[in-house]
């Protein structure tokens, strides 16, 4: 595995790879790497004959009063487990090469990013959008991965390039399930900060959507199941559960049929927490 930290260096790679007739696949994260993110390394291995895998935490979508000092940086132990995983490249930028002009915002997720996180974390639909833009110009992949754990994301990213007219030429965006820890808690980096006691009230979080799911009846009955899991442990703060239409990323409409969204997130400590699970209505 190479590891590559300029964007300079990082192009003539890819295009030797390509030239050598490789698919070039990418999978973007912030790093402190868990077996989420190793199932999206393994699906891109699976789709494509050269994996990037990008390491950084991107200033741009943290707000002020969040955890971007805090952010678990592990690179020496990500590193091993990308080269175990017979990753090709790590690219791990500085935030200079990423933004040589300054840390600008390039992109606007619009409507959809004021909804559910993006009302909770004002800019960071913006801020995720730009870096992902500019690691996409960067890498040119054919294929790119991203995780259904950050539903709301991944629905933006697909918005974006499909309204990009082809700059990144027929890349396609792949969704990959979400992996959870054996109590079905959704793997996440952020789960690190959590105690023992607050890691068992996480717990919570998957077993609402779960309650949800179970439940006969329309969308009313399924969020009132929902919250009432949530309810049972108030230390565990629900900002939102809402069932969404995965087309528009609005919540359904009465009379709905088809499989609908069903989107968590909640605090628990200082922790934000996000889940979501399909669900047929
Ligand atoms: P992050 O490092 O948090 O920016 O995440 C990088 C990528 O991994 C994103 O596409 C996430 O959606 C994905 N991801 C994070 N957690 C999981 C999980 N538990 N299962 C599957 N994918 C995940």
């Amino acid at each position: 595995m190479q590891i590559i930290t300029s964007a300079e260096s990082l192009a003539p790679v890819v295009s030797n790879a390509r030239q050598h007739g490789k698919s070039v696949s990418f999978v973007p994260t912030m790093g402190a790497l868990h077996d989420g993110h190793m199932s999206l390394v393994r699906i891109a291995h699976e789709q494509s004959d050269f994996v990037v895998v990008s390491i950084f935490v991107n200033p741009l979508q943290f707000g002020a009063n969040e955890d971007f000092e805090e952010y678990p940086r592990t690179l020496q132990e990500d590193a091993e487990k990308l080269s175990a995983a017979n990753v090709d490249v790590l690219f791990a930028p500085d935030v200079k090469d990423v933004y040589p002009h300054g840390n600008q915002i390039t992109q606007h997720a619009g409507s959809v990013g004021e909804t559910f996180e993006g009302k909770i974390r004002p800019g960071h639909f913006d801020g995720m959008l730009t870096v992902v833009a500019r690691l996409f110009d960067l890498v040119r992949p054919d294929i790119s991965v991203f995780g259904n754990k950050d539903a709301q994301q991944l629905f933006l990213i697909r918005q974006m390039v499909e309204n990009s007219n082809h700059r990144w030429n027929a890349m396609q965006v792949v969704g990959a399930p979400i992996i959870r820890e054996e109590d079905g808690l959704a793997m996440s980096s952020r789960n690190r900060y959590l105690s023992e006691t607050e890691r068992e009230l996480a717990q919570r979080i998957s077993r609402a959507l779960r309650a949800a799911e179970a439940t006969q009846g329309d969308a009313e009955a399924r969020l009132t199941a929902a919250e009432q899991v949530m309810a049972t442990a108030p230390a565990v703060r629900l900002d939102y559960v809402a069932l969404i239409n995965p087309a528009t990323f609005e919540p359904i409409e009465a009379g709905f049929v088809g499989r609908a969204l069903l989107i968590i997130a909640a605090q628990v400590g200082g922790t934000r927490l996000i889940d979501n699970l399909s669900i047929s209505i």
